[in-house]
């Protein structure tokens, strides 16, 4: 896939970077922004010309649609650099096609594909220097759209704006992971906007995390709205579990977002000959499985971490610990991944553009 650039733009840029300041080995995620950014506005129907100008606050009317009503989604994708200084990005018409599902879904406009790729294509041309070379470093890409139409009339907004803003990323580390079964709340349910990319669905996470966190708890698995009987994701993570030799996912559905690195690790699992099966998993097969000994692992799957592993979950009042192992597919999985991402083994999938 070639991602052509756009010949209408207008580029400003920032007179002096920041780039300097910033100490690339303590990095925070998601709390340093690159000196640029990219803004394209929607008006009536028309998307104007988009531009690269220094990344700035910027004026927004209190009574835009976003802040009433959370006309807002995004997305979350990397940059990496190989050691030949090239820059690469992990599956992005992926992250374009979800984009655009989710401001469908949000009666929002969508975006074309040469501001999307071809805006983000000249945004990283001009932030090289914030990708940093080696393993675990990566530059953080966060596409996103907002309602900007004024007034408290709740209908669509007829003007929106979409913008990418990029922030440097370091190996991701969460440090030991304990997750709690969500046996009331709900992050999703069918009808809803579950599979879509929309703020309001990570919003509606805080407060029940809030409440697992202070049992000891990081994430909450989250379990169907219906029946709470069928595990869906982690966090804000697809989750993988692995019974015997077996890895289990569920599908994607109305509930669950379709993840980039969901898809990839199903697919490098099977290349690797490992048994995978996408189905529905029951709460209750998890409880048999760590009770009888054969459940093995658990992790959650995203870009941030690619995995993140599970050391343990609590149902109805009781805490179950997993096995501590030498060599837990999880990690063997994220390896491959990471190797493909950087360019240290052959791209066979053809993801790397
Ligand atoms: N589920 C949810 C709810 C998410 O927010 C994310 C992160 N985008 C994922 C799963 C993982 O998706 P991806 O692998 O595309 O990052």
């Amino acid at each position: 896939m070639e991602i052509k650039t756009i010949a209408d733009i207008d580029i400003k840029l920032a007179s002096v970077s920041k780039i300097k300041d910033v100490d690339f080995e303590t990095l925070s995620f998601g709390n340093v922004f690159t000196d640029h950014m990219l803004v394209c506005d929607y008006e009536n129907g028309v998307w104007k010309k988009p531009s690269i100008e220094p990344y700035a606050p910027f004026m927004i009317d209190p009574s835009a649609k976003v802040f009433h009503y959370g006309q807002a989604i995004f997305e979350g994708m990397k940059a990496y650099k190989d050691e030949q200084d090239d820059v690469w990005l992990f599956r992005p018409d992926q992250n374009y096609e979800r984009f655009n599902k989710s401001a469908v879904r949000m009666a929002m406009p969508e975006v074309p594909e040469d501001v999307f790729m071809g805006g983000l294509k000249q945004l990283l041309e001009i932030e090289k220097d914030w990708v940093k070379k080696g393993k675990g470093s990566s530059l953080y890409i966060r596409p996103f759209m907002i309602a900007t139409g004024k007034g408290v009339v709740a209908a669509p907004a007829v003007f929106y704006r979409f913008m990418i803003i990029l922030s440097p990323a370091k190996s991701y580390y969460s440090g030991e992971v304990k997750v709690l079964i969500a046996e009331h709340f709900s992050r999703a349910a069918n009808g809803g906007i579950g599979a879509a990319k929309a703020a309001g669905n990570y919003s509606a996470q805080f407060y029940p995390t809030k409440l697992a966190n202070e049992k000891g708890y990081q994430q909450i698995i989250w379990t169907d709205d219906a029946t709470h009987t069928k595990l869906e994701e982690a966090g804000t993570m697809n989750v993988f579990f692995r019974i015997n030799d077996t890895l289990y996912t569920a599908p994607t559905s109305e509930r669950i977002l379709d993840g980039v690195t969901r898809k990839s690790l199903i697919d490098l699992a099977k290349r690797e000959n490992i048994n995978v099966e996408v189905r529905p998993v029951l709460v209750t097969e998890l409880v048999e499985a760590a009770q009888n000994g054969t459940l093995q692992e658990i992790f959650g799957a995203g870009t941030a971490a690619v995995v993140n592993p599970i050391v343990g979950f609590e149902y109805q009042g009781t805490y179950y610990e997993l096995p501590k192992l030498d060599q837990p597919v999880a990690l063997a999985l994220k390896e491959k991944l990471n190797n493909i991402q950087y360019k240290l083994e052959e791209d066979t999938f053809g993801w790397t553009v």
